[in-house]
């Protein structure tokens, strides 16, 4: 026998019950976002490489060791599954020139792709919510966007994620700091590991985001960026904490908050779980000033954050949630060839009316087919015999208690039905469909 094929390593199936999961998630976070103004945008998942070096940085874990890139056969150009959405979305923006009318706030959601070592948490394929203020250059909007945060855990009913916040200040600023932070490194160089040995002169910063246990106490002593913040950038920091504070969101300065990116400046952030184990980091974001010029843009100031939907929605069964079935508001059971030919007109014409209606397919007996209409969750059983067919009308039964008083099942004409279901599936409507 030949083996069944698999999916590549940690890139996942997402099979219905937790795709319904998936469904309503996206749906709660679709009104969040319209609540505060952002428009969606869809981009390619593949983009040519250079935006990602160009945007990301080259000495950064995604650009060095994480990519998917490879050669277009038709003229050898190099192309890049997306490793994240921010750069992709610059560049759309500045294509379709986007902000010729002022600041845009823009959200997408999808799949990323990033070649890591897959573990509970980090997966080869997985997906972010990405969200993007371009053209605002005050402390409110990043303010807002962690606000926004705050709001989805709560509305999700998500508790014990940690704020984390940090300024990373200007260029110059982060050039003085670089150096001093380099000759603290190197009177310490037999002490690093070789990573950090490798980082010490391409990307210093990063050694302060090191995982490596044995480092602790070596990165807790060094230079604090926040140090070497001039007054502009501490008056940006001062005026996003005075808005958390006004919104009553805790939250702790990390100095050795630095994110994985090249590409940010000023305000970060990182909302961080203990729960979840090791990879504990739900939705990290922050300021990115220079990319929109880096990326050849007229220069404009811009803020954004992107969230784990597998780490967030993992931490939301782990805390006890669990989704609403999805269920068909009634299962229809039928037998003999008029019935299914009716069966199937009555199906149509009911998902005319609204109605969600499982047609029975593949025969069987009643008595088998009415335990499948009990398994799939309706309220109702629509059953056709050859009797209903010929009178051309339906049984209903009623499927599940809670009825006042109990229903009884009922023959209702074909032209009836509809109202008829609608009395029993929404008994404190009126005609309007108000309560
Ligand atoms: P990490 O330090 O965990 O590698 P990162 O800094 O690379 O994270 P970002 O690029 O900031 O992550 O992505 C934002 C969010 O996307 C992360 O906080 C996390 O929730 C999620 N994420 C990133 N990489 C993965 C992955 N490989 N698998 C699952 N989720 C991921
Ligand atoms: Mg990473």
């Amino acid at each position: 026998m030949t083996q069944t094929l698999q999916a590549i390593r940690g890139m996942n199936d997402i099979l219905p019950i937790d795709a319904e999961l998936w469904e309503q998630f996206e749906e709660s976070v679709r009104d969040w976002l319209q609540a505060y103004g952002y428009r969606p945008i869809r981009m390619p998942l593949i983009e040519p490489t250079p935006l990602f070096a160009r945007a990301i940085g080259e000495v950064t874990d995604i650009v060095e060791k994480e990519m998917y890139s490879f050669e277009d056969s038709l003229n050898g150009e190099s192309l890049t599954l997306r490793p994240e959405g921010t750069a992709s979305c610059v560049r759309a923006v500045l294509q379709h020139n986007l902000l010729y009318d002022g600041p845009k706030r823009l959200w997408y959601m999808g799949p990323m792709f990033r070649h890591e070592r897959p573990q509970k948490g980090r997966y080869r394929q997985f997906h972010q919510v990405g969200v993007e203020a371009l053209g605002f250059a005050g402390p409110d909007i990043d303010a807002e966007q962690i606000a926004m945060c705050a709001r989805l855990w709560d509305d999700l009913g998500l508790d014990g994620i940690r704020l984390e916040i940090n300024s990373l200040g200007h260029i110059e600023e982060r050039a003085r700091h670089r150096a001093e932070l380099v000759t603290y490194l190197e009177r310490n160089h037999e002490r690093l590991d070789g990573e950090a040995q490798r980082r010490l002169h391409s990307n210093p910063l990063r050694i302060l985001d090191t995982k490596n246990p044995e480092l602790q106490d070596l990165v807790d002593a060094a230079p604090k960026l926040i140090d070497y913040l001039g007054e502009e950038s501490l008056k940006h920091f001062a005026g996003v904490q005075q808005l958390l504070k006004d919104a009553a969101i805790p939250y702790r300065i990390n100095p050795r908050l630095v994110r994985g990116l090249d590409y940010y400046n000023l305000t970060v952030f990182e909302w961080v779980t203990d729960q979840l184990g090791a990879q504990g980091t739900v939705c990290a974001g922050g300021r990115y000033d220079g990319l929109i010029a880096q990326l050849g843009g007229k220069p404009a100031p811009a803020c954004g954050f992107a969230m784990g939907i597998e780490r967030l929605l993992a931490l939301w069964l782990d805390q006890g949630h669990r989704h609403e079935a999805v269920v068909p508001d009634a299962y229809l059971v039928h037998q003999g060839e008029a019935a299914g030919r009716y069966a199937f007109r009555v199906a149509e014409h009911l998902r005319s009316a609204g109605f969600s209606i499982h047609l029975h397919c593949g025969g069987g007996s009643f008595k088998s087919q009415m335990k499948k209409a009990d398994g799939s969750g309706a309220q109702i059983a629509l059953i056709i015999g050859e009797d209903e067919a010929a009178a051309e009308a339906v049984s209903v039964k009623p499927l599940r208690s809670g009825y006042e008083p109990p229903a009884l099942q009922v023959r209702v004409s074909f032209d009836q039905l509809a109202d008829h279901l609608g009395d029993i599936l929404f008994p404190m409507e009126d005609d309007n469909g108000s309560i």
